[in-house]
């Protein structure tokens, strides 16, 4: 058992309200502080593009937890964002000149919305990534009636996904070839554009914006090939970028994220993190990895609340299989793995015609990806499977069954 007495954690979200659940499970009594720079206590953020931005969902129904904060013992600094940190002195400085002690310390900011390049700042113009966020693009989708987004990933798709089911025009542009190229190869990006098409959603691929039209409010987007798009509501959904802008000078060693070991340790003793902005080496894969999705930042947690309780030299490596879901339209499109555009991709359970099916991505005959179209209960064997380092063969039974 390690022996910090006090435990800060900047970042007040799934990950780090997530930390701090089982760090007091893990029977840690001593001095633990939540600091976050939302007003809001901490919030699911899955439902933002789907439930809350179709209305069908109020704020409340998000809450991350639903005992009593009074039961963790917390010293909850909400509306508070740090600032710098001090990693000799062993402490964060907050917005306004505030300082936080620690002995242990986890990092679990999570991520801020990209922007394009040329993106001005004109009223209808939105990215989504906090509740405040979709409750004002949720405001404007009521008034509006050609929505564009501009992203094809999966928030971008989601919220094509909730303003069509809203009954609106929408249009949907992506840089690459498909949507999700880059995180599912493009047989199954293709798939998914025709899911949007058969449900009336306008999909660019290809296609980058070069202008953004209108004086003070948005008017319609101007595409490289010279095409037009009026519309009066935009989404950019461009992904996001870890948020590591406080750790700047501070020792922390930055990658795409906080660098961190196979513990998820970073560069500096005694801190660690967890969630979107962890970029950890993960053994399983044999490479580093930095992943945004929600399973990840709840395991993630719970492993480096269980690292910051050992003691030295007594951590473990984080081994595991990444995890995700996403809803849009009907489809429940589950995923696990580390699917590369390069693997071998074999269609099995199911076609794609009946939007029913298991993808499964093999490398040199391992399993190392598996993507569902509604088809849930298998996804979960599938994940065992890659964790046990299965093969093709084994997984394609699964996907049969
Ligand atoms: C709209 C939307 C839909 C999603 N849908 C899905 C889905 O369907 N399936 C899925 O698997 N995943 C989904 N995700 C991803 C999932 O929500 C994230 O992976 C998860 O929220 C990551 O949690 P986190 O705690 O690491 O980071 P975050 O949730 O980003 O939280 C980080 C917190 O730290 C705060 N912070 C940042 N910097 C500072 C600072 N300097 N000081 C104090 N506080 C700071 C931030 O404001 C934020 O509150 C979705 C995400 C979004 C935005």
């Amino acid at each position: 058992m390690s022996e910090v007495s006090r435990i800060a954690i900047v970042g007040a979200s799934l990950a780090g309200l997530r930390t701090a659940e089982f760090l007091r499970r893990g029977g840690f009594d001593g001095k633990l502080v939540l600091i976050g720079d939302e007003e809001h206590l901490p919030y699911d953020r899955p439902p933002l593009s789907k439930e809350v931005l179709r209305g069908e969902w109020e704020p409340d129904r998000l809450a991350l937890r639903r005992k009593s904060y009074d039961e963790l013992e917390l010293d909850l600094r909400l509306g508070r964002r740090a600032v710098s940190l001090d990693t000799i002195a062993r402490e964060v400085h907050l917005e306004g000149g505030e300082s936080v002690g620690f002995d242990g310390l986890a990092i679990a900011t999570g991520g801020r919305v990209r922007k394009l390049p040329n993106q001005p700042e004109l009223a209808g113009l939105f990215t989504l990534r906090t509740l405040d966020d979709a409750l004002t693009i949720r405001d404007a989708l009521k008034k509006a009636s050609r929505v564009a987004v501009i992203g094809a990933g999966f928030i971008g798709a989601e919220v094509a996904a909730s303003a069509r089911q809203l009954g609106l025009e929408v249009v949907m542009i992506e840089a690459l070839h498909t949507p999700l190229a880059q995180s599912l190869g493009s047989r199954l990006g293709y798939i998914l554009q025709q899911v949007h098409e058969r449900r009336g959603v306008e999909v660019h691929c290809g296609r980058r914006v070069t202008a953004f039209l209108g004086k003070d409010r948005i008017e319609g987007l101007m595409l490289d090939d010279g095409t037009d798009l009026p519309c009066d509501l935009v989404v950019v959904g461009v992904g996001v970028e870890p948020a590591v802008s406080w750790l700047g000078g501070s020792g922390i060693e930055l990658d795409d994220g906080v660098r961190c070991d196979a513990t998820c340790r970073s560069s500096v003793p005694g801190v660690f993190a967890a969630g979107d902005v962890a970029n950890w080496y993960n053994p399983l894969f044999e490479e580093r990895m930095r992943v945004e999705h929600w399973t990840n930042a709840f395991e993630q947690a719970r492993h480096v609340a269980a690292s910051l309780l050992a003691g030295p030299g007594e951590a473990k490596p984080f081994e595991s299989v990444p995890m995700f879901w996403s809803d849009q339209f009907d489809i429940k499109i589950q995923g696990v793995g580390r699917p590369r555009a390069t693997d071998e991709l074999i269609i099995t359970g199911g076609t794609a015609e009946e939007e029913k099916f298991v993808a499964l991505y093999g490398r040199a005959g391992r399993l190392v990806g598996a993507v569902t179209f509604n088809q849930p209960p298998k996804i979960i064997k599938l994940r065992r499977l890659i964790g046990e380092r299965g093969g093709l063969e084994a997984a394609a039974e699964i996907a049969e069954s």
